[in-house]
């Protein structure tokens, strides 16, 4: 029988007369993979149900949100109380100060929070607010950190060394790229030197704290605090864009996790139980700078809208109700790395498996995997068989070695023995 994508390769063609490569967001298109992405019909915890009738043991999860899984009562319950009271008001409500109480709760470094629509948002608007802070222009990344869409942070960088930013996109202004420095992750003396050339006009640093967007990418021992003394040395901002693995890597983030406290931090994902939202919060005497409190723009029709706040509270209250959330997490995703590691030594595999938490990633290369260079080493044609192999083995992963992992509440130990025994034989035909 097989897994046969009649269905949806037809929706994909329909699709593509009315939207550009037929999908809202270019990853979804297997464009790195090759084939016809499923078209996905309904889910429920662990599963995928797609048009063609196949079933998927999904770790993709929306990209991150559904870290309780798909569908799940709590926050399936919280959604239809929230809409039967109306979809969106344009006026405050209290479901946005629950929220951003529970957020700082979690996050004790987000004084003040703003909510937003999207992670694409959040690290733009936080970048205004750290120039007119700081009322220094540049802006520092990473390579391979993603943070979104908007001009000032997509952009490229040439590989090993300090990179002045050059448009990584047709349509962004020269003039606005070269106004962010890119450097390599993982390694603090190049940022040392970066901030002894511009430090004066460093407005902020942002980074992935845990990097999930060149593949799973967790920091070395100590390179957080070295970024944090840098910064802090130079009167930067130091800005974690946790929009991937807050709430992913512990409840607290990679902040709690390695003990580091940045100016400002930018979440999504997770805090929408798998609605539009972003937020971005910190220090209180920065934050007091955005209207109305202060004088830096940044609004929103949408924003803090009811229904993404229900689900976002319902998903967190969850989280916290259950003490051994984070270690049963962790737990399964462990035992994922740990059965796959051990299947691709059996057939012979270079493999970097990496897992933080709830997120993992994994790498066709026999060299360490640290930064966006050593992660480009992998074989992306062997990842293309495995992930193929994967899916027509009923496992919904990542269409690109490139991007995270994500286990979910909702996953059993029955899942990922599947996961596991499926790997066997993707791993065979890699081998
Ligand atoms: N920041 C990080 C770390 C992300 O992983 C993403 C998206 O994957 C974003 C920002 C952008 O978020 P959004 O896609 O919600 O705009």
């Amino acid at each position: 029988m097989g897994y046969q994508f009649v269905k949806s390769a037809a929706a994909f063609a329909e699709a593509k007369e009315y939207i550009p490569g037929g999908v809202n967001s270019p990853v979804r298109s297997f464009r790195g993979v090759g084939g016809t992405p499923p078209f996905i019909a309904r889910a429920a915890g662990s599963r995928l149900y797609d048009i063609d009738g196949n079933e998927y043991i999904d770790y993709v999860g929306s990209w991150g949100p559904m870290i309780l899984g798909h569908a799940h009562p709590a926050v399936t319950a919280a959604l239809q109380k929230a809409v039967l009271q109306g979809t969106s008001y344009g006026a405050p409500t209290l479901l946005e100060t629950e929220l951003a109480q529970l957020i700082r709760l979690a996050f004790p470094s987000m004084e003040l929070v703003r909510m937003v629509n999207s992670g694409t948002e959040a690290t733009m608007s936080v970048l205004r607010l750290a120039r007119a802070y700081t009322k220094r222009s540049r802006i520092v990344k990473f390579v391979g950190c993603y943070h979104g869409h908007h001009d000032s942070l997509l952009v490229k960088a040439g590989s090993g060394a300090a990179t002045l930013g050059v448009p990584d996109s047709p349509g962004v202004p020269a003039s606005v790229a070269g106004g962010t420095i890119s450097v390599p992750y993982n390694d603090a003396d190049t940022l040392a030197q970066v901030f002894a050339q511009y430090g004066e006009d460093i407005a902020a640093v942002i980074i992935e704290p845990v990097a999930g967007n060149m593949g799973l990418v967790p920091p070395c021992e100590g390179y957080l605090q070295k970024v944090r003394d840098i910064t802090s040395s130079y009167g930067a901002l130091l800005i974690f864009d946790e929009v991937m693995c807050g709430f992913r890597v512990a409840y607290g983030g990679a902040q709690a996790l390695f003990g580091i406290k940045p100016d400002l931090t930018c979440l999504g994902k997770v805090i929408g139980g798998g609605l539009p939202v972003g937020a971005y919060g910190g220090r209180r005497d920065i934050m007091e700078h955005i209207a109305p409190a202060g004088p830096v723009y940044q609004a929103g029709t949408l924003s803090g809208n009811p229904l993404a706040m229900s689900a976002g509270i319902a998903t967190l209250r969850t989280l916290t109700a259950d003490p051994d959330m984070y270690r049963k997490l962790t737990g399964k995703t462990a035992a994922l790395a740990v059965g796959l590691r051990n299947q691709a030594e059996r057939y012979g595999l270079s493999l970097q498996f990496h897992q933080l938490g709830s997120m993992f990633g994994l790498f066709f290369t026999d060299q360490p995997v640290y930064d966006y260079d050593s992660a480009t080493t992998a074989d992306t044609e062997a990842f293309a068989v495995y992930f193929h192999t994967m899916l027509e083995n009923g496992i919904y992963l990542a269409p690109s070695q490139f991007e995270a992992g994500f286990m979910s509440a909702a996953h059993s130990e029955a899942d990922i023995a599947a996961t596991i025994a499926a790997s066997a034989k993707a791993f065979a035909k890699v081998a």
